[in-house]
């Protein structure tokens, strides 16, 4: 068998992903053979010029310039890419673990905004909801379909005889005491700052 060894360059990266504690133990990043079939099964790839394969050849060229890339804010993290790829690799995550790199330069923070009111969601109702700011573009994509289902969401749950999925008392406070313990709650603030 043929083994063609990676360039000591190459390998730094590579390495800071995989060593990154967001990184599964099992990611398969070095063994990705640039097949496409994620961008090919990638929505943010379908409706932008983001490209998960290009990312992830970006990462295994050691090349830092994908930090300044615009197209890395498209992802959205469904984990289509990572469900489908044959080795186990996982664009999803190597995206999540180079925005926390430029974050963490507090560069693009205003990238976040707009996501923000997830977290405030988290910490009022103990779930995530939609931002309001995505509400136009849903019912622009689904149409009528949509905007029934939300004005008549309670009305359905208990037709299906399901309970409010917002959490309440001793479960909501538990949630909330985590998002302050682990400092989201200071850092979603940083953000609405910006
Ligand atoms: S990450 Fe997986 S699916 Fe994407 S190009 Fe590499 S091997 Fe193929
Ligand atoms: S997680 Fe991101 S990269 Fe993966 S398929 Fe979804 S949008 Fe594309």
């Amino acid at each position: 068998m043929i083994k063609k060894e990676m360039e000591k360059s190459s390998k730094e990266m590579v390495e800071e992903i995989k060593t990154d504690f967001r990184a599964s133990a099992d990611l398969g990043i070095k063994r990705c053979m640039q097949c496409g079939l994620c961008t090919s099964n990638c929505p943010a790839a379908r409706h932008s010029d983001y490209d998960p394969r290009e990312i992830v050849k970006k990462v295994l060229d050691n090349n830092w310039e994908i930090l300044d890339s615009p197209d890395l804010w498209n992802c959205f993290y469904c984990y289509t890419c990572q469900c489908n790829c044959p080795v186990n690799n996982s664009p999803c995550q190597i995206n999540q673990i180079l925005r926390q790199k430029i974050l963490l330069k507090n560069e693009n923070k205003h990238r976040m905004c707009e996501f923000s009111s997830y977290g405030y969601s988290y910490l009022d109702f103990g779930v995530g909801a939609m931002p309001k700011s995505f509400f136009d573009g849903m019912v622009k994509d689904y149409g009528k379909k949509y905007l029934d289902l939300k004005v008549n969401l309670e009305d359905i749950r208990q037709d299906l005889d399901l309970d409010d999925y917002n959490l309440k008392g001793k479960s909501l406070k538990e949630v909330q005491d985590i998002l302050q313990e682990s400092g989201f709650k200071k850092r979603l603030k940083t953000f609405k700052e910006q």
